[in-house]
């Protein structure tokens, strides 16, 4: 039998070879490789994608929330809310501005912010919040959006891992005043390489970003800002618009594989993934909660299964962040699901067959 990776970029990769290297040819071919009108396609495609009115393609989704961050002129002496429960790069790049990260525990059921407990965080400081995505699942928008409305906070969405998903029947993207993507190639839209893109209906923040991704210069050798190196390249936009075609196919192939899961494990001791009435959660990640983590991502590996930890250390208590003060305790529920949660092997060409070997090593290890 074969082993089962938590993810199989080359199976997709063989699933629509011809396309891709045409595409890639017609790069190369082109003489242009970088911000050319491969990158100007897909900024349309993916801004349509989101009902946003523009896309500005750059170099990874850290630089998105970046350079989304700078436009909206936060820096030295601002606090911006957001999940302890997410990739570093969400907190990181509020401190690479110089501002606070501020953290608010999640929701146990979708690890998305508490939004219970977020109006409570806001302060005089307080310029932005950070919404994650998390795992593919939508962040509760609506009261978020009433609170930054209230106290006319900007609002980014972190839609790295959630690119098609849906909330209230709107795109992810369609929510903020921003929304940044990653095409880090084990997102759900992966690249060849790192890319990322903000999207934005807001006209000015558009027009700052793409000044500020290419040095701060409009025209170029004139800069009227510090800007950033900060470019997608066009071998990336063009494979990237191959696998646009196939990326909402790709998310139902990745719900079904998850509702088939849900079947399979449904009367074990594991927390299933919670799926909430009006959100389409893409299932970046399919992620359990389980008392003996350890034990079970071992008695998976022993069978050739592979799983992996999202993330083992909450934001708040990670080294570089004692500073800000935090300790153990203070936001228990992300506490809580950095020690349990485990992720299964999910992604669009997985068999079902696989999915159901993967279901019975877990049932195999309750019994
Ligand atoms: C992947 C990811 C990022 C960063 O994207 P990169 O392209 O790797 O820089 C940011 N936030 C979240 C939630 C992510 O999963």
């Amino acid at each position: 039998m074969n082993d089962i990776p938590l993810l199989d970029l080359k199976a997709q990769y063989h699933s629509i070879k011809e396309e891709l290297n045409q595409a890639a040819i017609g790069v190369m071919e082109s003489g242009r490789y970088v911000l050319g009108p491969e990158v100007a396609a897909l900024e349309r495609e993916v801004a349509s994608l989101s009902d946003a009115k523009h896309g500005i393609g750059v170099a990874n989704g850290t630089d998105a929330l970046l350079l989304a961050l700078d436009a909206m002129g936060i820096g030295p002496g601002d606090e911006v809310i957001t999940s302890p429960f997410t990739f570093f790069a969400t907190a990181e790049v509020i401190s690479q501005r110089g501002a606070t990260p501020v953290f608010v525990d999640i929701d146990p059921d979708t690890y998305n912010l508490d939004i219970h407990q977020l109006e409570e965080k806001v302060t005089a400081r307080t310029k932005a919040v950070i919404p994650v995505h998390l795992f593919g699942q939508p962040a509760d928008m609506d009261p978020v959006n009433a609170i930054a409305g209230q106290y006319g906070l900007w609002v980014l969405e972190d839609a790295a891992q959630a690119i098609g998903a849906r909330y209230n029947g709107a795109p992810v993207g369609s929510h903020g005043h921003a929304a940044s993507y990653s095409f880090f190639p084990t997102k759900n839209l992966g690249g060849y390489g790192d890319g990322g893109m903000i999207v934005t209906s807001d006209d000015e923040l558009a027009e700052k970003i793409r000044i500020l991704r290419v040095h701060g210069s409009n025209p170029k050798y004139y800069h009227s800002m510090v800007g950033y190196n900060s470019r997608l390249d066009e071998l990336q936009a063009a494979l990237l618009r191959v696998k646009l075609k196939y990326l909402s196919r790709w998310n139902e192939d990745r719900r079904e594989r998850a509702m088939l899961y849900d079947r399979l494990l449904e009367g074990l001791p594991v927390v299933r993934p919670v799926a909430v009435g009006n959100r389409i959660h893409i299932y970046h990640l399919y992620i359990v909660q389980v008392e003996d983590r350890e034990g079970m991502a071992a008695h998976l590996r022993e069978r050739g299964i592979a799983t992996g930890v999202y993330y083992p250390v909450p934001l708040h208590l990670q080294n570089v962040y004692r500073g800000l003060g935090y300790d153990e305790g203070d936001l228990p529920v992300a506490e809580a699901a950095s020690k349990r949660t485990l992720a299964l092997p999910l992604y669009p060409e997985m068999e079902e067959e696989m999915v159901m070997r993967v279901a019975d090593a877990v049932k195999e290890f309750f019994s």
